[in-house]
Order: structure tokens, then C-alpha cells, then sequence
């Protein structure tokens, strides 16, 4: 709100500047400034460079995601990396340590298909795109190192992808198993579960996604889960809506498993049975009862309500509905219609919503609590993959056990009241509205656990279960192992063999790398190519040197950004991933800026990854990242910049028109930081305009001598006013830096101060302000462009005559009671009667003192219902409201 308001004050403030009024005056023409900077910072590789640990200074690690190479910087990039590089140059004129390095994320899918469309092997396109990239990003003026470039593409950096897979392969980590998986028929390739957003593919918006049954290997990102919730609570510096976002993805949930014993069936033919069983009704425990040696293990997060229970509801695929169809065809084609309206379901991603249909086996259960027999159904809504894929029913508790058991008459039992009741068996007319699935209350019907409350009896149940051996309490959670092979060329090989006499077999650490091969042709039907490459395949066995055959599926590229931040910390060791004491002095990262978009994708692998490594002992952290930032997107015409709506803007395009400066200032000042930001060229250009008036303002005062020691006397009105204003500049900037980057404000406030500074020329030409001073003030000035536009700033720190690189030169500090406005009490009157005072600023303008007097809440009173026919404001002395 208020930062809309300072920035349409300053755009106005922009619009007035007059055009350089003297033919003389210097020009502001950022692409030959810019050039001439980018040229010079080129020639200087250590400005960039992180210094030893012995420094001594305190270490900064800031960071923004990689990208992928896919050759053109879009506004995004722009926006995230001005946000990146303005804290970094802040920090180094803090005096920290700054660790800023940047890579490529250059695996992936685009490669390929730019390889059918181009006939260009992935890796030249690759190479070329990232050489592109990296000189849109130097032409930006960013503050990285380069000497820490990676690209996830070299063997260099990959071996240690699959030095990491072996890792986890030996400890379990990393395991082969054939289940459903998510297929995209676009991306030719399995997904992970995260990957898959809504039913739909993360790349490919409108492919729905498939499910097949596939041999895949998976990461036990599971065996994690409690810490990676657990921690969450530890990360206090990431926004609230991405800890959510992995709270709910991660999904624990409590409850408990109970197995009923199948009861062994009576083995009389259908048609000799004399009553056709419905299996609508729960049949009392008959004498003798025998069970069939089977039995079915169900998960439910309400235990308490198991005497309420009057059926059991398996997933189709549920092992025990195997073994029923084996002896039953018709119930074989039944189940194998609920199973196709399943499929249908998740593939369009509404299983939740899914029309529910099921049958009944004919079989019978026995629940352990109260001997009762419960008839066993198969139900299209019942997931195997989710807990134990059976389930109790209870449909006077439970929503979706409630539709079907009235679609199906099957029985419905109250055994949970509300609390309010006060004689929980006199039901009378306390009885509650079916299902009843609020947890405050107490149960009924429940044999020996009557009338406990609902959360005890959970305990008490529980226990109850685990003594007697047929239950326990548990925990699941909704995440799943991370699916990580893909049938894909442009990835990592998985460094695996496969042998006939020993199985599976790692390929051993002295022959890492698995090479990627080059030269391969990548055809239209996808899958992977490496698969039709015998030079590939064809291995050796390391442990009996008989004939082995070598995995053709690649890593998840997601693997390839889970630890990469890391290795820039030594980026060419070729003995270790990294060293493992320079992670310990640069980790975790204290800053990392990027998109939400990676919540729950690439934020929730790289925290798994840091706690496997710390378990490996090469990491001391158990987090990656000590504080993130994500930031809005850029929009335009509200609407997500693509080139289907037209309306993208190229950072090139804005950088020629206007500079590197200007644009990278505007991302920053049209709107905080975690807003999205609606692209204006309007405003580009207003904020190139007004760099061109520092620019001007510099250079007519450049040549003043002065103090640069920051003790400067004051030595008129003009000079204290000029003063109060830069040391309030000086503690805006510093606090939005240290608090909540509203570079937005920031900027706004350095505009306001080139206002005041420009206005006070006629004053300053008739010596009102001393050199010193004015020097003081220019000086601190280019201190605070210094992160947001660097270009000019070390351009006018040049002619300024600042010592050393202005990097390395000291934030400014702000004094408090330079800082201070002196207020001023200005009588308010009505009709010409003093009715209050306000407090407002000295140089509080008639517009302010108006808003101040009419926001009184006695003058608010006084003039409630009347006419105000004017207000008389004279500035420094009273206002006069005249009523009628
Ligand atoms: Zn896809
Ligand atoms: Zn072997």
C-alpha cells in the first residue's frame, strides 16, 4: 500500500526533472558506462572470489536456484538474480565473507527434444545455450564467480551422482521394485509423485498422467520422513506457506493396523446355497467359527470406532481379492471393472471424487474386538497404496463408508456420541446426525471401552490390540519413495549391473564415471536410446567376471540439483564430491532465492539429500538452507509472460533500451520482492531517467573536496535538512536489507533523497552547503546505489575519487539524531477556535498538515454532519477549518 504510494509520488518527481539544461552537462549513456565496467570486472577475477575461512570476516553464502540452460534469461531470472546480487554486493560492503556463485542445471528432457527438432546433440545444444545464458547474465553486471561454475552435464560433476547412488545402494537407500508408477506419454518417461501435479505432468500442463506397472529403482526418501517434518519446526527463516506446503505433502497421520482373521469359507457350491448371501448384514460369532488361515491387516485413523464396523472394503488389487478371484470368475470380472473405474479416476486425478462402486466377496472376516463376523467387499474408492489398501468400515462415523453403505444397505451402528449427552445410552433425542465424525465425544456399544472419551479409547484400544497380537498403533505418512530412474538419454546413468549369477551388482567406485555416451541417435519414439547400444549394455561383472548387462534408465535430473550447491564449495576436487571442511564453514546457505514453485520438488529432495549425506558423515549441517526467499513472478498485462499470450518482455530488448542498471532497479522497485510484478516500460524508463539525474548531479559536484571521514559540521539550515535526509535514506536502506527487502521503499527513499538534493541547487550554488558536506553526501549516495545499480555507482565512485573497489568499501552508518525530523505542534481551529494541537513534522508541507488536522479525531468529531466550506493551511503556523 504505501510503497504503491511513494511510487507514484516519485514516477510524478521523475516526469519534472527538466532535460539537462546546459548543452555542456555530461549525458548518462549506460551502455557505454556499462560495457566499459563489465570489461574491467572481467579483468578482475578475485572481486567476485570467496576468501579462505581464515579471513576472519563472517562468513555469507548467498545463493539463487540454477537454472536450466535452456538459452534466453527470461524476467524471472532477471528479478530473482537483482535480488541475489543486490544482497550479495550488500553483504560484501558489510564486511562479510560472500560465497555467490552460479551453475546450470543441464540435464533434462528439452535437450532431446531440441535435438530431434535441430539435429543437434544435446550436448552442443547444451554447451551453446549456457555460453548464451552466461553472457546475458555478465551482461546484466551480476557479482558471480565464474572460477565456481558447474554444469550437472560433465562427467566431472555427475560421477559423484552416481558415487552417491552406490552410497545409497549399499545402505538400502536405493532400491529396485516393480509397482505402478507415474507415466507421462509426453515425456516418455516414469515420474515421481511429485512430479505430478494434479493428474497432470510438472512439464507437460495438459498430459494427463498414466499409471503403469514398471521395474524402477526408487530413493527411500521415506525412511526420512519424521526428521523432514520434524525440521521443518527448526526452519524458521523459510516462508510459512512453503513449510505448509511440505507439511501437508509429507502428511503423517496416526493411526493403527488391525488384522482380521479371514474365516474359512463353507465351501458349499453357489447354487446349493440355501439363502443368497448380500453381505449386507454383520452376522453374529457362530459356534465354532474356523478361520481360513488368511487374514487381512486394515489402517485406520480411528479405532475408537471399530464396534461400529459392519464391513471390510479391500482395494481391488489387494492380494487377499487375488486369492477370492481364483476360485470365483464372476467375481474376477466384477472387480476387474471397479479396478478400470479406479484407473480412470487417477488418471484424471479425482480418485476423492470418484462415483463409489463395489461387491461382495462372499467372504467373511472375524473383528477381533467382538468376535462379530464382518462381510469382506471390494471397493473402487479404496487405494492400494494408501496404508494397508483394506479398511474397517464404519459408516456411522465416517463420510465415505456412509455414502456406500447406503448405496448398498449395508448396516449402520452408532457406537460414538457427542459428549453433551449425558446418559450416553439414553440415545432419545441427543442422537446425532449421521456420519458422526466429530472427535470430541464418547463411545457406546463398545463393549468394555464404554463411555471412555475418544481419545483415550484410541490409546486404550490401541494397547488393547498390540497385547492381544492382532494390532498396533502406526504411523503413515502420505509420502512416498522417490521414483528416480528414467527412460531418458540426457540424464545421469544409473551405475548398475545386472548379472545372472550375482544379481544386482553396483559398478564399483574406480570405474566412475559411467559415461554418458555421445554420438547416439535419439529417435521419436523415445525411451531410452542407451538401451539400443549393445557397446553400452554389455558390461563385465566386477564380482565373477561373467557377462553382465548395464542399467539403460537415467537419474531424475532432480537428483543432479539435490546436492549441487555443495559442490561449488570445491568445485574441481576430483577425489570427493567436495571437502568436507569447507562445507562445514560455508554451510548451511545463510540465503537462497527462487521460486515456489520448487516447494515441494526440488526443497524436499535437497533436505533428504543433506541428511543422507550427514549420515555418510560428509556433512555436519542437518539442513541445506538456513533462510529462502521466494520471490513473485513477472507479469504482464496480469497475466504469467508467455509467448502464446504475446506479452513477454526480453531482458535483452529492456537492457538495450535502457541498461542493465536501470532494469535490474526496476525489477527491484516495481514491487516488493514476494509480490508478482506487472512489467511496465514506463516504468523502466522513469527509473533510467532518474539514474541519469544522479548521474548529472554526481558529475556537477564531483570535483568538491571534502571530508570523507564522515564527521562533517553543519553549517546551515539547507545542510541540516540535506543531512537528515541522507542519514534517513542511509537507515531505510539499511533496515529493508536487514529486515523485510522492501527494495521497492528502498529505491523510493534514494529517489526522494535525489529529489531533495536536486531542489536544493539554487542553495547549494549560493554556498549554503559546504564541500564537505556535499562531498559527505555524494559519497554516501553512491554507497547506496552500489547494489542496485553497480555500473553507475562504480562509475561515479571513480570520479568521486572513492578509494579502493567500491565492493570492498563500508556500508554507510546512519546517526540517529541526524536522522531525527523535528516535529512541530500546530494549533488546529474550527471557525477561528483552537480545538487541538497535531504533531507534524517541521517542513510538513499544507497537504500534510491538513491530513494531519482532519485526521483528529476531536476535529473528526466537531465537523461530523457539517459543511466544510475551506481550510486555511499556513505552513509552520496553524490550520483553520471553516464550517458552515
Ligand atoms: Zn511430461
Ligand atoms: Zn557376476
Amino acid at each position: 500500500m504505501s510503497a504503491n504510494k511513494t511510487t507514484q509520488k516519485t514516477a510524478t518527481a521523475a516526469e519534472v526533472e527538466p532535460s539537462p539544461s546546459s548543452s555542456y552537462e555530461a549525458r548518462y549513456t549506460p551502455a557505454e558506462i556499462e560495457e566499459r565496467w563489465q570489461k574491467r570486472w572481467a579483468e578482475q577475477p578475485d572481486l567476485y572470489g570467496a576468501e579462505p575461512a581464515s579471513s576472519g570476516k563472517p562468513k555469507y553464502y548467498v545463493l539463487e536456484m540454477l537454472p536450466y540452460p535452456s538459452g534466453q534469461l527470461h524476467m524471472g531470472h532477471v528479478r530473482n538474480y537483482a535480488i541475489g546480487d543486490a544482497l550479495a554486493r550488500y553483504m560484501w560492503m558489510t564486511g562479510h565473507n560472500v560465497l555467490h556463485p552460479m551453475g546450470w542445471d543441464a540435464f533434462g528432457l528439452p535437450a532431446e527434444n531440441a535435438a530431434l527438432k535441430n539435429n543437434t546433440p544435446p550436448r552442443e545444444w547444451t554447451t551453446q545455450n549456457i555460453a548464451a545464458m552466461k553472457r546475458q547474465m555478465n551482461r546484466i553486471g551480476l557479482s558471480y564467480d565464474w572460477r565456481n561454475e558447474i554444469a550437472t552435464c560433465t562427467p566431472e560433476y555427475y560421477r559423484w551422482n552416481q558415487w552417491f547412488f552406490i552410497r545409497m545402494f549399499e545402505r538400502g537407500l536405493a532400491y529396485r521394485k516393480k509397482s505402478k508408477v507415474n507415466w507421462c506419454p509426453e515425456c516418455c518417461t516414469v515420474l515421481a509423485n511429485e512430479q505430478v501435479i494434479d493428474g497432470y505432468c510438472w512439464r507437460h500442463e495438459e498430459t494427463l498422467v498414466e499409471q503403469r506397472d514398471l521395474e524402477q529403482w526408487f530413493l527411500r526418501i521415506t525412511n526420512y520422513a519424521q526428521e523432514l517434518l520434524d525440521d521443518l519446526d527448526k526452519l524458521t527463516g523459510w516462508p510459512e506457506k512453503v513449510r505448509t506446503m511440505q507439511r501437508n505433502w509429507i502428511g503423517r497421520s496416526e493411526g493403527a493396523e488391525v488384522t482380521f482373521e479371514v474365516e474359512e469359507s463353507a465351501g458349499v457350491p453357489e447354487d446349493e446355497q440355501p439363502v443368497r448371501d448380500t453381505g449386507t448384514a454383520v452376522l453374529p460369532a457362530g459356534e465354532g467359527t474356523k478361520t481360513s488361515g488368511s487374514a487381512v491387516v486394515i489402517f485406520t485413523t480411528r479405532i475408537d470406532t471399530i464396534f461400529g464396523a459392519t464391513s471390510i472394503q479391500l482395494a481391488p488389487e489387494h492380494a487377499l481379492v487375488k486369492e477370492f478371484t481364483a476360485a470365483d470368475a464372476k467375481l474376477g470380472g466384477q472387480v476387474a471393472s471397479l479396478l478400470e473405474q479406479q484407473k480412470k479416476a487417477r488418471e484424471a486425478g479425482d480418485v476423492g471424487e470418484i462415483e463409489k462402486h463395489g461387491v461382495f466377496t462372499g467372504h467373511y472376516a472375524i473383528n477381533p474386538f467382538n468376535g462379530e463376523r464382518l462381510p469382506i467387499w471390494v471397493a473402487n474408492y479404496i487405494l492400494l497404496d494408501y496404508g494397508t489398501g483394506a479398511i474397517m468400515s464404519v459408516p456411522a462415523h465416517d463420510e465415505r463408508d456412509y455414502e456406500f453403505a447406503k448405496k448398498y444397505g449395508l448396516e449402520i451402528r452408532i457406537v460414538i456420541l457427542p459428549r453433551r449427552t449425558a446418559d450416553p445410552f439414553n440415545v432419545g433425542e441427543d442422537e446425532p446426525m449421521l456420519p458422526y465424525t466429530a472427535e470430541d465425544s464418547l463411545l457406546m456399544n463398545s463393549g468394555e471401552f464404554n463411555t471412555l472419551g475418544n481419545q483415550e479409547a484410541q490409546h486404550r484400544m490401541a494397547t488393547y490390540a498390540e497385547e492381544k497380537g492382532f494390532g498396533r498403533g502406526t504411523v503413515t505418512y502420505r509420502l512416498k519413495d522417490w521414483g528416480v530412474s528414467r527412460q531418458r538419454y540426457w540424464g545421469t546413468p544409473i551405475p548398475m549391473l545386472y548379472c545372472e549369477k550375482d544379481g544386482i551388482v553396483a559398478v564399483p567406485d574406480d570405474q566412475l564415471p559411467v559415461l554418458l555416451p555421445e554420438n547416439v541417435e535419439i529417435t521419436q519414439e523415445g525411451g531410452s536410446p542407451l538401451a539400443r547400444m549393445p557397446e553400452f549394455v554389455n558390461a563385465t561383472c566386477p564380482k565373477c567376471g561373467g557377462p553382465a548387462r548395464r542399467e539403460t534408465d537415467t537419474m531424475d535430473t532432480f537428483v543432479d540439483s539435490s546436492w549441487y550447491f555443495y559442490r561449488y564449495t570445491s568445485p574441481r576436487d576430483d577425489t570427493a564430491p567436495f571437502d568436507t571442511d569447507t562445507v562445514a564453514y560455508w554451510f548451511p546457505i545463510d540465503q537462497y532465492i527462487g521460486g515456489v514453485e520448487h516447494a515441494i520438488l526440488h526443497l524436499i529432495y535437497s533436505r533428504f539429500w543433506t541428511k543422507v549425506m550427514r549420515d555418510l558423515g560428509l556433512v555436519k549441517n542437518d539442513e541445506p538452507v538456513e533462510r529462502l526467499f521466494t520471490q513473485g513472478m513477472v507479469i504482464r498485462n496480469g497475466a504469467k509472460m508467455s509467448k502464446s499470450k504475446g506479452n513477454v518482455v526480453s531482458p535483452d530488448e529492456m537492457i538495450a533500451r535502457y541498461g542493465a542498471d536501470a532494469t535490474r532497479a526496476y525489477s527491484l522497485f516495481a514491487a516488493p520482492p514476494d509480490r508478482d510484478l506487472d512489467w511496465q516500460e514506463d516504468g523502466v524508463a522513469g527509473v533510467s531517467r532518474f539514474l541519469g539525474k544522479v548521474y548529472r548531479f554526481a558529475n556537477r559536484h564531483a570535483r568538491r573536496d571534502g571530508s570523507r571521514d564522515g564527521t562533517v559540521a553543519v553549517t546551515s539550515a539547507t545542510s541540516q535538512a540535506l543531512l537528515r535526509k541522507l542519514h534517513q535514506t542511509i537507515r531505510k536502506v539499511t533496515e529493508d536489507f536487514n529486515g523485510r527487502w522492501h527494495f521497492n521503499t528502498s529505491i523510493a527513499a534514494i529517489m526522494e533523497l535525489v529529489n531533495v538534493l536536486t531542489a536544493a541547487e539554487s542553495a547549494i550554488a549560493k554556498g549554503e552547503v559546504s564541500d564537505a558536506e556535499l562531498a559527505l553526501i555524494l559519497r554516501n549516495l553512491v554507497l547506496l546505489l552500489a547494489p542496485f545499480a553497480p555500473h553507475l555507482a562504480f562509475e561515479l565512485w571513480e570520479k568521486i575519487g572513492g578509494e579502493g573497489s567500491l565492493l570492498r568499501a563500508a556500508w554507510p552508518k546512519y546517526d540517529e539524531a541526524l536522522a531525527r525530523e523535528d516535529e512541530i505542534e500546530i494549533p488546529v481551529q474550527i471557525n477561528g477556535k483552537l480545538r487541538a494541537v497535531v504533531r507534524v513534522a517541521a517542513n510538513a508541507d499544507e497537504e500534510a498538515l491538513r491530513d494531519a488536522a482532519m485526521a483528529h479525531e476531536k476535529i473528526q468529531a466537531a465537523v461530523e454532519g457539517k459543511t466544510i466550506a475551506r481550510v486555511i493551511v499556513v505552513p509552520g503556523k496553524l490550520v483553520n477549518i471553516v464550517v458552515k
